[in-house]
């Protein structure tokens, strides 16, 4: 059975309380930790080229890693959705869609220029 989002936020909650550290996430510094763990994304490809990188998905190290940093990002994304209040599945559907008519499939198919320029 597929976990959900909210299944993995209670979980992650039931952690933090567990080891007190709430005290420590102040909105502020979820932010800043959802960048940080993003950065260390990025770190996975630096000084690579997209061949280069691409070439590496076949790596279980590198799948490995990359899954870890992606995991952290969604992690801190679930607590900054818990602290500000609002459901990140819900905020994601709600994205996608805005997407869908920003960017319609006649317009935007098969070029990546933003909507203000489509
Ligand atoms: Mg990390």
């Amino acid at each position: 059975m597929p976990t959900t989002l909210a299944e993995l936020t209670d979980r992650l909650i039931a952690f933090r309380d567990a080891r007190d550290w709430r005290r420590f996430h102040s909105l502020k510094n979820l932010v800043l930790s959802a960048s940080i763990e993003s950065a260390e994304l990025l770190e996975l490809t630096q000084w690579q080229d997209d061949d280069e990188v691409e070439a590496r998905i076949d790596e279980p190290e590198f799948r490995a890693r990359l899954a870890e940093e992606c995991a952290d990002v969604l992690l801190y994304l679930l607590l900054i959705a818990e602290r500000a209040g609002f459901e990140l599945d819900a905020a994601a559907m709600d994205k996608i869609e805005i997407n869908e008519r920003k960017y319609p499939v006649e317009k935007a198919r098969g070029n990546a220029r933003k909507y203000t320029e489509l």
